[in-house]
């Protein structure tokens, strides 16, 4: 392995070398950046990347979440190929988006009307305006830390830390870029995630200004646990008594059952943002939600409250993958990965047992999230990683990466897709304890 990684390294040098002259900082996003160098990707097929040098590796992170059933799927690229061949784009409304919208409103309860948009950004973003049209106010609520795309609103407090997040009873509204307007800064309510209380207090200072609630149920960077079922019922009946929307961030969640993370609560949200898994593997983005809210979409209403395009919105050929990926993602599917997830998750804690590492895991349904802290953490406080623990989760990626090959996302967290078996989960769970004692003090 250590040549394989040396020879890597030095066409990986020179590669990035070459797009540093060409694309800022030699990435088009940041979330593939690494020191010294990005890895690059040759060609992929099931839950397999095989990069430039010809290594293979088992696919733990499927785009940041977004291949359900891996790479290069037989049936998402016959629907696609074939939908190749009649065109990619038209001036035209087209009847896949139609079969795509009754497949997904038809799968989720809340979904009453939907609007494809091509990112998960975009569908925050168009829901969040959305939810502004209905309810004419300005300001929304956020957890501390959350992420939910790069719209500027959704962004504040996302890399909230100890040196900037203020008093727990009103976290600050942290901006995450240079010059962020205070106008956004001033119209975005943080609250602590899953501390109802506190949410509850910081929320009655702002009521009759805030036009929805965004939360997550599953949220990834806050620490990958579920909102607890007291603490989305309390958001549910303070925005039923202040006039506000309930607004669900699914673009990840959406995976975690078969009617997404939603169907773990009894209340429905009023809006639904969703992406990723939806697109089969193409770019994507989904509004969803009660018709009457939906209506300030509606370019028959006499005021248009809303007036919203896009040029590649409900793309034929993302919804054509879309479909075909969501309909082999059924019920039978989602237990299955779901399944696969609590086994590695059981493995993965014997081996922290076995290694004696102060390791805990978090997650939901298809997902989990390793943390290098003893107990799990039930907040964004607690599962903040301090700079020291952030480098030795790097270097417990880059070991699984270079010795055990295995990719994960870049905050220690596995997204499975169904191209994963058994196998591969026992694969995974031998790499890590390895890796635990690699990184061992
Ligand atoms: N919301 C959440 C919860 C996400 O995890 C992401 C992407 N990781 C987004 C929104 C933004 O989606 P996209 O990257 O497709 O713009």
């Amino acid at each position: 392995p250590s040549s394989r990684s040396d020879k890597e390294k030095r066409s990986g040098d020179r590669i990035y070398k070459e797009a540093c002259d060409v694309i800022a900082g030699g990435v088009s996003r940041n979330t593939v950046f690494r020191r010294p160098h990005p890895y690059y990707a040759a060609s992929a097929s099931g839950c397999y990347v095989t990069d430039i040098e010809g290594v293979s590796r088992i696919d733990f992170a499927n785009n940041m979440a977004s291949l359900i059933h891996g790479h290069a799927h037989p049936e998402i690229n016959k629907a696609v190929t074939e939908q190749l061949q009649r065109g990619t784009a038209y001036t035209m409304a087209t009847t896949p988006e139609i079969a795509f919208a009754q497949l997904l409103n038809k799968r989720i309860p809340s979904f009453e009307k939907i609007r494809f948009v091509n990112s998960g950004t975009e569908a925050v973003m168009t829901l969040i305006k959305a939810a502004r049209a209905y309810t004419g106010r300005e300001k929304i609520a956020k957890a501390e830390g959350a992420y939910h795309g790069s719209y500027d609103y959704a962004e504040v407090s996302q890399t909230s830390n100890p040196s900037n997040w203020g008093d727990p009873d009103q976290p600050n509204s942290v901006p995450v870029a240079n010059a962020t307007p205070q106008s956004v800064l001033d119209n975005v309510v943080v609250y602590p995630y899953n501390d109802l209380e506190r949410t509850l207090a910081i929320l009655d200072n702002h009521a009759g200004d805030i036009a929805c609630v965004l939360v997550d149920p599953v949220p990834h960077r806050v620490g990958l646990f579920p909102g607890t079922q007291k603490f989305i019922a309390g958001l549910y009946d303070w925005t039923r008594e202040n006039g506000a929307l309930l607004a669900f961030d699914e673009v990840v969640t959406l995976r975690v059952n078969y009617g997404g993370a939603q169907a773990d609560y009894p209340d429905k949200p009023d809006l639904t943002a969703t992406g990723k898994i939806i697109g089969g593997g193409f770019p994507v983005g989904a509004v969803a939600g009660r018709s009457d809210v939906m209506r300030v979409l509606d370019p028959r209403e006499s005021r248009l409250l809303f007036p919203h395009s896009g040029t590649f919105s409900a793309n034929p050929v993302t919804m054509t993958a879309g479909y075909a990926a969501m309909s082999l993602f059924d019920e039978k599917a989602v237990e299955r990965i779901n399944d696969l997830a609590g086994m590695a998750v059981g493995q993965i804690n014997e081996a922290v047992s076995v290694a004696d590492v102060p390791v805990s895991v978090t997650g939901a349904g298809s997902m989990f999230r390793i943390h290098l802290k003893e107990s799990s953490p039930e907040s964004y406080r607690e599962a903040y990683q301090p700079a020291e623990e952030t480098a030795l989760i790097k270097e417990l990626l880059d070991y699984l990466y270079m010795q055990e090959q295995i990719m994960m996302i870049n905050t220690c967290t596995c997204m499975l897709s169904t191209a994963i078996t058994e196998d591969e989960i026992v694969r995974l769970s031998e790499a890590m304890l390895n890796g635990f004692r690699h990184i061992k003090p």
